[in-house]
C-alpha cells in the first residue's frame, strides 16, 4: 500500500473535492469543519471546490477561501451542470493520491473523514458510504427514493441502496473512473461497477447547514432512470417478452373471437376494440422505452463535454482537458506525470 512506498512528502495526498450549487449561507462554517477534519489527517491535501452554477455568491467564498490559503482550489462551471457533473470535473482535477468527494451543505459529516482514510490505509481501494434512516426525510420522499433504489436492484442486479456520493477513491479507481465518459451519470453505480477491493462505511447524516437541496423530484427521476437504463438492457428484454406474450394472446383471442362471432356479435367487436387499444398502448410504451436507450444514444453520438470549465484556480498547471479522456488510452491528472496503472481499453 501506499505509505509503504518512498513517497514526494509534497505531493498531496488526499483531494477533497466539494461540489456547491448555491450553498453560500452554510458554506463558511462547512469549511471550517472541512479543514479540521483535512488537518487532522496528518498528510499534505487540497480542497477543491467546484462551483455548479451558483447564483448566491457562493463562488466570491470560494474565492476568498482560496485567496487565503494555496492547498484551496477551485473551478468554476460555465453553468449549473449538475451534481454528478460537478463531482466528475473534480475527479479530473484532482491530483491525491486518494480523492474524498463529499457534499458542500454539511449533510456529510466530515468527522467520517478520518475513518475513511484509516479503510482507505488498510488497503481498501473503493472506501463508499452508506447512510443510516435520515428523520429530517420525509416519509413519502423516502418511499419514492427507496422505490428507485428497489428498481435500480431488480432491474441492473446492482445494489446501491442508501449509498451517498461520499466516497474515498484511491488514485487507480479515479484514473479508470475518468474512462467512462458517459454523460447520463450516475457515479454511485459506475464506482459499483469499476469493482476494485470495496468497502462501506455508515454514516448518520446530518441536516442542512442552510438552504433547501437543490435535488428536486424531477432530478431525483433523471438519476434513478440514469440507474435503470445505464446499466440495465432488461426492460428492453421483459417489455419485448411481455410484447411477444401479448400478441400471441392476442392471435389466440382473435380467432376466438372470430369463431364466435355469429353468437355473440357486437359484445365481440367491442372486446376487439379495447383489445386493439391495448396492444396500440403496448406499443406506443414499447416505443417510449425504446425511445429512452436511442436518446442516450443521440446524446453520447454528439460527444459533447460532460462539463465546461470557465475558470479554475490554484492548480499548478492545467489538467489535461476532462473532454478528451475517452481519446486517450492512459491519462494522469497532470501532462507530464507517468501514467499509474495501465486500463482496459
Ligand atoms: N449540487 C451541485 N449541483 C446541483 C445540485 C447540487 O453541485 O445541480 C451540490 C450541492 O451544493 C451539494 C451537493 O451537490 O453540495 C448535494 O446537493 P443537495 O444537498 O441539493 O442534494 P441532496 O442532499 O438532496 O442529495
Ligand atoms: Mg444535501
Amino acid at each position: 500500500m501506499e505509505q509503504d512506498e518512498p513517497r514526494d512528502v509534497t505531493a498531496v495526498v488526499f483531494s477533497l473535492v466539494v461540489p456547491v450549487h448555491n450553498e453560500a449561507d452554510g458554506l463558511e462554517t462547512f469549511h471550517a469543519r472541512l479543514r479540521d477534519a483535512a488537518d487532522g489527517l496528518g498528510e499534505p491535501y487540497e480542497i477543491i471546490y467546484v462551483n455548479d452554477g451558483s447564483t448566491d455568491g457562493s463562488l466570491e467564498i470560494i474565492r476568498r477561501l482560496q485567496a487565503e490559503d494555496d492547498r484551496i482550489k477551485y473551478i468554476d462551471l460555465s453553468r449549473n451542470f449538475g451534481h454528478q457533473e460537478a463531482l466528475t470535473a473534480g475527479y479530473d482535477f484532482a491530483r491525491g493520491a486518494a480523492v474524498i468527494t463529499l457534499d458542500a451543505d454539511g449533510q456529510h459529516p466530515t468527522d467520517v473523514i478520518a475513518e475513511l482514510a484509516r479503510r482507505w490505509r488498510q488497503g481498501y481501494e473503493v472506501v463508499y458510504t452508506v447512510k443510516k434512516a435520515d428523520p429530517n426525510v420525509s416519509a413519502l420522499r423516502r418511499l419514492a427514493v427507496r422505490s428507485v433504489y428497489g428498481l435500480i436492484r431488480w432491474l441492473s442486479g446492482m445494489d446501491v441502496t442508501d449509498q451517498a456520493d461520499f466516497r474515498l477513491l484511491d488514485r487507480k479507481v479515479v484514473e479508470a473512473l475518468r474512462r467512462t465518459r458517459e454523460r447520463a451519470r450516475f457515479l454511485r453505480g459506475l464506482v459499483r461497477w469499476l469493482g476494485f477491493r470495496q468497502v462501506a462505511v455508515e454514516y448518520e447524516p446530518a441536516p442542512r447547514l442552510a438552504g433547501a437541496p437543490s435535488y428536486t423530484s424531477a432530478k431525483l427521476a433523471r438519476m434513478g432512470s440514469a440507474g435503470v437504463f445505464n446499466f440495465s438492457v432488461m426492460p428492453l428484454r421483459c417489455i419485448g417478452l411481455l410484447g411477444g406474450a401479448m400478441a400471441g394472446g392476442a392471435i389466440v383471442y382473435a380467432v376466438v373471437a372470430l369463431l364466435c362471432w355469429p353468437f355473440l356479435g357486437g359484445s365481440v367487436l367491442a372486446n376487439l376494440v379495447a383489445l386493439a387499444v391495448g396492444l396500440t398502448g403496448l406499443v406506443l410504451g414499447s416505443l417510449g422505452l425504446v425511445g429512452e436507450y436511442i436518446g442516450r444514444i443521440y446524446e453520447e453520438a454528439k460527444d459533447r463535454p460532460i462539463y465546461i470549465v470557465r475558470e479554475a484556480a490554484g492548480f499548478e498547471a492545467e489538467p489535461a482537458p476532462a473532454e478528451r479522456a475517452a481519446e486517450e488510452p492512459v491519462r494522469s491528472a497532470r501532462p507530464s506525470e507517468p501514467s499509474q496503472i495501465r486500463l482496459f481499453t
